[in-house]
């Protein structure tokens, strides 16, 4: 069965690819409709314990020219046995050893013209793809003025440093991330476990307001200075690494990230960045950019 013998995706969509010439290399029914994996594709999925950017828009064109939209863009994991799981269903983490990874993409159809071996164009929605890319490119620009600006918080040393140094609050608090067409939503936690790593949150209700001035302020400062952006990535594997690159103020920085970017800081546009804590134990944090 070729179904059972075919390999991880190669994903280019890291690279900013919007459209690839590929091969069908599984297909199934799937949802009501099929669900069809390529050798290759631009098309970023949603991760499936990690959903902060959300799938790519687009369709796929079979050799007739014949376009099918796709209602979904997923992951897909096989076991070392062959059993393949769709999505949330997958029931390991990403990169576990003997483990496939593809990305799935689904069409609500149900008899696709096409089968396992035939060449289709797959094409990604630009503006979608753009507007995701902006606000989660501005997401991460935040980051690092957040913990620049929670730095003072801190009231024990910090193993966790961000690549300007400082404590890394971002990547120890986060407890979700949402990213939409041009805004970014954060949510970190404050309590307990929070406290007991040192992180003092005294007074932060009534600071929350001179926080929120001084990381505008330092993205805006930030921001003056263009600099690209480049997604570091030794291989185009779907679960190989992938670092997110810049220079801010003059340093170059890099974080884990598996989503899609702009090219530039200029791209993103202007960043306006919101903190707000709907109880003691929480802090949202919407980055928007126009
Ligand atoms: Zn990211």
């Amino acid at each position: 069965m070729s179904n059972m013998s075919f390999r991880s995706t190669k994903v280019t969509f890291h690279r900013g690819s919007l459209r690839e010439r590929s091969n069908v290399t599984y297909i199934e029914p799937h949802d009501g409709g099929f669900i069809l994996a390529t050798e290759s594709t631009p098309f970023h999925p949603r991760d499936y314990r990690w959903p902060d950017q959300p799938e790519d828009k687009g369709y796929l064109e079979n050799s007739l020219g014949r376009r099918y939209d796709l209602s979904d863009v997923v992951f897909m994991g096989r076991s070392p046995d062959g059993a393949v799981y769709v999505a949330e269903a997958i029931p390991v983490r990403k990169g576990e050893p003997g483990w496939h990874f593809f990305v799935g993409h689904v069409v609500r159809e149900d008899r696709p013209d096409f089968e396992v071996g035939d060449g289709v164009i797959l094409q990604v929605d630009r503006s979608i793809r753009w507007r995701l890319s902006r606000a989660h490119s501005a997401a991460h620009v935040m980051s690092y003025a957040l913990n620049e600006s929670f730095s003072r918080r801190w009231r024990r040393e910090v193993s966790t440093l961000d690549g300007m140094g400082n404590p890394n609050f971002d990547a120890i608090a986060a407890e979700m991330s949402s990213i939409d067409l041009l805004s970014c939503s954060d949510r970190y936690r404050l309590g307990k476990t929070m406290r007991k790593k040192g992180f003092s949150t005294d007074g932060l209700s009534d600071d929350i307001t001179a926080h929120e001035r001084e990381i505008n302020a330092l993205v805006g400062e930030w921001m003056r200075r263009d600099a690209p952006v480049t997604i570091r990535a030794e291989e185009d594997g779907l679960v190989s690494e992938r670092y997110w690159r810049t220079t801010l103020n003059g340093v170059e920085v890099e974080m884990p990230c598996g989503g899609t970017h702009v090219s530039r800081l200029s791209e993103i546009g202007g960043i306006r960045v919101g903190l707000e804590m709907p109880d003691d134990e929480t802090l949202i944090i919407t980055t928007n950019v126009r």
